[in-house]
C-alpha cells in the first residue's frame, strides 16, 4: 500500500495560477473561441470569485471551467490538478481526500469525473488493424466472514487490442465487462467476442486486418493480453480492495488509458479534461444514464479528442 507521507513528499506543488493557464490551453488549444460567435479576442474580467472571459465582438462571459469537465466546481484547482498528477498510478477516493485536503464525497467525484472524461475518449475510438482477444472472469477478492451478496459473482470481461503489426506490441487496449445477461456459458468460446466486436471494434470492415484469440499463457509464457490481466487484477485488489460490478467498467477503463497515454498520461488526462463536458453526481450514480450521455458525448466529441490525442 502506499502511503500517504510519501505520497504527499512525492507530489508536485502547484500553483493556482499556472493551473488556470495549463487548463487554458487545454481548453482552447488553438486560443480562445467564444462559445456563442466564435470570436478570437477577449477581455479578461476579474471578479470575486472567479476570472470571467468577455468576447470582445459579442460580449459573451464564459468561465474557464465553462465546458470542462471541472464546469461548477467549488474545489480549486490546484486540488483538481494534484488528482490529475496522482491518477497517473490510479488512487483511492479514501487516500485522495487525505492528501488533497477534502471530504471523501468530493474525492470520489473528482476521480469519477475525471474517470468520465476517460470513458467519453474511449468510445469514440474503437479499435482496428490486426486484433487480438483475451476472455476472462474478474472476481471480487472476498473478505472472509463476510456474506457475498448475488452481484459480487465473478464478471465476464474481454481484453481486446490492436496490435502494432510492426512491433507485434499492443498499440492501444480495452477491457470491456460482458453484460452477464448477454454470457450464459462459465467458458469463453469463439462466440463469446460478439458483443465486444459489436461495440468496440470499427464497424468498417476494411479497417480489420485480423482477429486472433488468445490465452493467458502460451507455450512462450505469459501473453502480453494475459499480463495486462493480471496487471489490472492487481492494481484493483492493492489500490481499492477489488470493485463490485456497479462502476467496475470506470475502473477498467482508467487501467487501459494509461496504458495507451503512456508516458504521457497526465497531460493526456488534462486535454480530456478541458474538452469534455461535466457529469452530475446524479448521473454517475444512476450508472445507465451515465453511459447513455458517455455514448452520445463520444460521437460529438470524436474529432476534437483525436485532436487531441495527437498533440503528443
Ligand atoms: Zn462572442
Amino acid at each position: 500500500m502506499i502511503g500517504l507521507h510519501s505520497l504527499r513528499e512525492k507530489m508536485p506543488v502547484f500553483q493556482e495560477e499556472a493551473c488556470e493557464f495549463a487548463l487554458f490551453k487545454a481548453k482552447w488549444p488553438n486560443g480562445y473561441r467564444c462559445p456563442r460567435c466564435d470570436g478570437a479576442a477577449f477581455y479578461l474580467v476579474a471578479s470575486r470569485r472567479k476570472s470571467l472571459y468577455e468576447c470582445r465582438v459579442c460580449h459573451h462571459q464564459t468561465s474557464l471551467t465553462a465546458g470542462t469537465i471541472m464546469e461548477g466546481t467549488r474545489t480549486p484547482l490546484v486540488k483538481w490538478f494534484s488528482a490529475l498528477y496522482l491518477m497517473q498510478t490510479g488512487i483511492s477516493a479514501t487516500l485522495l481526500a487525505e492528501v488533497i485536503q477534502v471530504t471523501y464525497k468530493t474525492a470520489w467525484l473528482i476521480n469519477h469525473k475525471l474517470r468520465h472524461a476517460i470513458q467519453v475518449c474511449d468510445e469514440s475510438r474503437p479499435l482496428k488493424g490486426d486484433l487480438q482477444l483475451y476472455g476472462d472472469f474478474y472476481a471480487r477478492p472476498v473478505m472472509s466472514g463476510v456474506f457475498d451478496p448475488p452481484d459480487q459473482r465473478d464478471q465476464p470481461a474481454v481484453v481486446g487490442a490492436s496490435i502494432d503489426p510492426e512491433s507485434g506490441e499492443v498499440a492501444e487496449v480495452k477491457i470491456k465487462r460482458v453484460p452477464p445477461n448477454e454470457f450464459r456459458r462459465r467458458l469463453f468460446g469463439v462466440d463469446s467476442f460478439g458483443t465486444f466486436l459489436w461495440r468496440h471494434v470499427t464497424d468498417a470492415k476494411s479497417e480489420i486486418q485480423s482477429i486472433e484469440i488468445v490465452k493467458q499463457s502460451d507455450s512462450e509464457g505469459v501473453t502480453e493480453l494475459g499480463l495486462i490481466w493480471r496487471g489490472v487484477i492487481g492494481w484493483l485488489a492493492r489500490t481499492f480492495g477489488g470493485i463490485g460490478p456497479k462502476h467496475l467498467q470506470a475502473y477498467l477503463d482508467e487501467y487501459c488509458f494509461r496504458i495507451n497515454a503512456r508516458p504521457n498520461s497526465f497531460e493526456m488526462l488534462l486535454s480530456l479534461c478541458g474538452l469534455t463536458q461535466t457529469v452530475t453526481l446524479g448521473d454517475l450514480v444512476n450508472k445507465k444514464k451515465a453511459v447513455r450521455s458517455v455514448r452520445w458525448s463520444g460521437l460529438a466529441n470524436y474529432r476534437q479528442h483525436k485532436n487531441a490525442f495527437q498533440v503528443s
